[in-house]
C-alpha cells in the first residue's frame, strides 16, 4: 500500500465538489501561452476527475501577485488556453461570489478558481484562506508536485482540513522519485552537474549516503578538481569551496560511494561557439588562460561504463555548458546512453531540474528516459532528502 492516496481511493465521487491544486503557473507573451506544458501535464486528472461526475474545481497560483488581485496576473487568462488543451469547456470562476458560481455547475463540468495568490493569506498558509477554500469544496487533491516544497494554503492546508488525494501527475512523480532514491535497485548512480558546487551543496551530501556512484560533472566538477591539486586555469570553480570538496570526498569515502570526476575535458580561451581555441585535453594539461566548459570523450565512455553496471540512474544538471556548442557534447552523449539503457530495460532513469530538462530535450531523449521531472525547486528539495510539506501533508 502507498503512503499516500490516490484517486482510486476516492469512492462514489459523483456530484461531489473537488477541489484540485494544479500547476498552471505558464510563461505567457502577448496573450499567448509559450508553453503548455504544464496545462497539459492537469489534464488526466482534471478529467479523470470530470468522467467521474465529480464537480472539479481547480485551484492554481499564477505569477506573483504577492497577495493583491492583479489582472495581468488572472488565471482568466488561461482559462481558453486550458480549454483548448483539456478539448472540453472551463468557467472561469471569480473569488467574489464563488460560492454561487459554483453551485450551477453540474457534474461533469469543470470550474477554474481565480488566482490562489490574490490572498495575501495563501502563501502564509492562514487559517482564514484555508478556510475560504475549504468552504468550496468536499474533496481535495493536490496534482501540483513542483508547488509542493511550499507550505502554502492551497498546497498544505487544505490537505489537513478536507479528505486529501494525490492526482495521477503527482502520483506518477512521487512514484518515480521513490524507484529513483527512495527504494531504488541498486547499484544507483547520481549525476550531479550544473555551474556551481554552492547551489548543490545539500544535493551532494545527500546523495553520497544513498548512492554507490556519484558522477560530478559541469562547472561543479572544476571546484572537486581543484580540491584535488588540479590547475584549472579561468574556469568557473569556487576556490573557497575546496575544503568542503575534501569533505563530500571523505564522506563518501566512509559511505562507500565512487565519485567520479573526468580525466579529460574540452577547454577553450574564450566562451563562444565553436571558438577557435577548442581543444579537448587531460585534466592536467588545462593551460592558465583556458577554461573548462565540458568533460571529454574518454570521461563520457567511462561514465558510459559505469551505467552499464547500473540498475538506478538519477540525474540533475548539464554536465557542460550545453547551450553554446559544441559544449553540450558530453551532456548529449551521456543522455543517449542513458536512454538506450532505459530502452533494453537494464536502467531505471529519472532525470529533472530546468536546465537539465532543456538539455535532455537538446539531446531529443526526455521520452526515453524512464520519468523527467519538470519540477524545478521541488526536484532539487527532494534531491537534497527533504520532506516536501505539500507531500507530506498528503500522507494517510
Ligand atoms: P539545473 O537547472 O538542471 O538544476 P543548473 O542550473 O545547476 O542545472 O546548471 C545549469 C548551468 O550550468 C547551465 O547554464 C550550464 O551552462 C552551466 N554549466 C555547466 N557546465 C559548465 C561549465 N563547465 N562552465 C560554466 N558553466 C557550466
Ligand atoms: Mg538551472
Amino acid at each position: 500500500m502507498r503512503a499516500f492516496k490516490t484517486l482510486d481511493d476516492m469512492g462514489d465521487i459523483h456530484g461531489k465538489r473537488v477541489l484540485v491544486r494544479e500547476d498552471l503557473n505558464v510563461p505567457m507573451a502577448d496573450g499567448a501561452v509559450t508553453d503548455d506544458t504544464r496545462l497539459r501535464a492537469a489534464v488526466p486528472t482534471v478529467a479523470e476527475l470530470a468522467d467521474k461526475g465529480a464537480i472539479v474545481l481547480v485551484l492554481a497560483h499564477f505569477g506573483r501577485p504577492k497577495g493583491v488581485p492583479n489582472p495581468e496576473m488572472s488565471l482568466a487568462l488561461v482559462t481558453k488556453p486550458f480549454e483548448g488543451v483539456l478539448g472540453r469547456p472551463v468557467r472561469f470562476i471569480a473569488w467574489e461570489g464563488a460560492a454561487e458560481a459554483i453551485a450551477t455547475l453540474a457534474p461533469g463540468e469543470i470550474g477554474l478558481l481565480e488566482n490562489t495568490r490574490f490572498f495575501a493569506g495563501e502563501e502564509k498558509n492562514a487559517a482564514d484562506v484555508i478556510d475560504r477554500f475549504a468552504a468550496l469544496g468536499d474533496l481535495y487533491v493536490n496534482d501540483a508536485f513542483s508547488a509542493a516544497h511550499r507550505a502554502h494554503a492551497s498546497t498544505e492546508g487544505l490537505a489537513h482540513r478536507l479528505p486529501a488525494f494525490a492526482g495521477r501527475q503527482m502520483e506518477a512523480e512521487l512514484d518515480a522519485l521513490d524507484k529513483a532514491l527512495g527504494n531504488p535497485a541498486h547499484p544507483v548512480a547520481a549525476v550531479v552537474g550544473g555551474a556551481k558546487v554552492s547551489t548543490k551543496l545539500d544535493v551532494l551530501k545527500h546523495l553520497v549516503a544513498r548512492v554507490d556512484h556519484l558522477v560530478i560533472g559541469g562547472g561543479m566538477a572544476n571546484t572537486f578538481l581543484a580540491a584535488r591539486g588540479v590547475n584549472v586555469g579561468k574556469s568557473l570553480c569556487e576556490h573557497e569551496l575546496t575544503g568542503t570538496a575534501e569533505e563530500i570526498f571523505a564522506a563518501a569515502d566512509a559511505a562507500g560511494c565512487t565519485i567520479h570526476l573526468p580525466y579529460d575535458v574540452v577547454v577553450a580561451k574564450e566562451f563562444a561557439p565553436n571558438p577557435p581555441s577548442l581543444r579537448t585535453c587531460n585534466v592536467h594539461e588545462v593551460a592558465a588562460d583556458e577554461m573548462i566548459l565540458d568533460i571529454g570523450p574518454a570521461a563520457v565512455e567511462a561514465l558510459g561504463d559505469v551505467l552499464k553496471t547500473c540498475r538506478t540512474l538519477v540525474w540533475n544538471g548539464p554536465l557542460g555548458a550545453f547551450e553554446t556548442p559544441p559544449f553540450d557534447a558530453a551532456t548529449v552523449a551521456l543522455a543517449r546512453t542513458a536512454a538506450a539503457l532505459t530502452a533494453e530495460g537494464s536502467l531505471v532513469s529519472v532525470a529533472g531540474g530546468g536546465d537539465t530538462v532543456a538539455a535532455l530535450n537538446v539531446a531529443g531523449v526526455a521520452e526515453a528516459m524512464t520519468f523527467v521531472s519538470t519540477a524545478g525547486g521541488a526536484f532539487l528539495e527532494w534531491m537534497e532528502g527533504k520532506q516536501l510539506p505539500g507531500v507530506a501533508a498528503l500522507a494517510r
